[in-house]
């Protein structure tokens, strides 16, 4: 098996067969952990990107069966940023360093295209030499052109399962999953850096699914790629599902590293969820982005996409700090830069 890591490592690919054998064994993880740590560091050095999380609205309408903040769970106490408010925590990101903003929320039909295009430009007007990524669901062509046009850097769309037949275990039938693929193409032909992704542990997931995952990533070829840990939510069709492994999904981050070069790779939020130092263990698998919230602190909690999700009552202030510090305990460096993605081709 070491020979397939170390053919991996050379030539970014391997058979179906060798990536099951890999994903299935909990063996090998030191080695592969060390040589994603390799991949990444030739790539993009010992650099942590942070990226301010702003969760603009918890008001969804899809109810997607594993997330906490699905229209169909009435116990959710409902909250929307409007764009003032949204300019304020851009504000305050800004004068910590913060250089790319990620606004994120449930599809609330509020924010029409109009809106997000007027946030976009205030932003970036306001901010110069920042990022602005959205991560808004699915829209139409012309509504992500508007949004690229409007000065919008990146998209985050998870494509949440390749497999439609698993993708139909997951959503409600009036969602497509060609659809979501779809939208991520178009989001990569109209030039945005496109991140997709999906949940390590989601009900049904088979080992299967996690190879359709990659094999779609490498016919895509994001720029970003986010994976975590499923993490059930009570209020959800899924409240009694079991959480996805923590190992597992750090095997699929060093993995994913392998494959993927020149991706940027989140250590997210569910990770450090499901453990103290998930976040540290997934920059050390290969992951080199950190997306701190940036949320006013009465919303972090109510943006419970899935439950006991990590939050702090903190300053913004106080918790970059104490990640700085986290991180360069296990040996990175954070990064205020904006950290645009690197093609491969691009090194010198
Ligand atoms: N409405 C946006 C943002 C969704 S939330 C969109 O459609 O893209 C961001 C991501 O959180 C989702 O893409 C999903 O992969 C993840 N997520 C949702 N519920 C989750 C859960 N219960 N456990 C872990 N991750 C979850």
């Amino acid at each position: 098996m070491y020979n397939t890591i170390d053919k991996l490592f050379k030539n970014h690919d391997i058979s179906d067969k060798e990536l099951t054998d890999l994903i299935t064994s909990a063996e090998y993880d030191d080695y592969l952990f060390e040589k994603a740590d390799i991949v990444r560091k030739k790539h993009y050095g010992n650099s942590v990107y942070v990226r301010g999380l702003i969760e603009i609205s918890n008001y969804c309408k899809n109810n997607c069966y594993y997330c906490g903040i699905r229209a169909e769970n009435s116990l959710v106490e409902r909250y929307r940023l409007l764009p003032d408010e949204i300019l304020k925590c851009c504000e305050t990101g800004y004068s910590l360093g913060f250089r790319t903003f990620v606004l994120q929320g449930g599809e609330d039909i509020y924010y029409n295209d109009d809106v997000v295009c007027s946030i976009i430009s205030d932003i970036k007007a306001s901010f110069s030499g920042c990022a602005v990524t959205l991560s808004l669901g699915e829209k139409s062509y012309l509504s992500y052109s508007r949004f690229f046009e409007a000065g919008a850097d990146r998209y985050l769309l998870r494509h949440e399962t390749a497999d439609n037949d698993h993708y139909r275990l997951l959503h409600p039938q009036s969602m497509d999953p060609d659809n979501r693929k779809k939208c991520l193409f178009d989001l990569k032909k109209i030039g945005f850096q496109t991140g997709a992704g999906f949940m390590v542990g989601s009900p049904f997931q088979k080992t299967g699914n996690i190879i359709s995952d990659i094999r779609f990533l490498k016919t895509l070829n994001p720029e970003m790629i986010g994976i975590g840990p499923f993490i059930s939510h009570k209020n959800t069709p899924f409240g009694n599902y079991e959480n996805g492994s923590v190992q597992l999904t750090l095997r699929i981050i060093a993995l994913v590293r392998l494959m993927f070069p020149d991706a940027l790779i989140p250590a997210t939020t569910a990770l450090g969820t499901m453990l103290d130092d998930g976040r540290e263990r997934g920059i050390k698998a290969g992951a080199n982005v950190v997306m701190p919230n940036l949320s006013p602190q009465d919303c972090r909690k109510k943006y419970e996409i899935y439950q006991n999700k990590l939050y702090s009552g903190e300053e913004s202030a106080q918790a970059l700090l104490k990640l700085r510090k986290k991180i360069s305990s296990i040996g990175y460096t954070v990064s205020m830069e904006r950290g645009d993605h690197k093609p491969e081709n691009s090194l010198t």
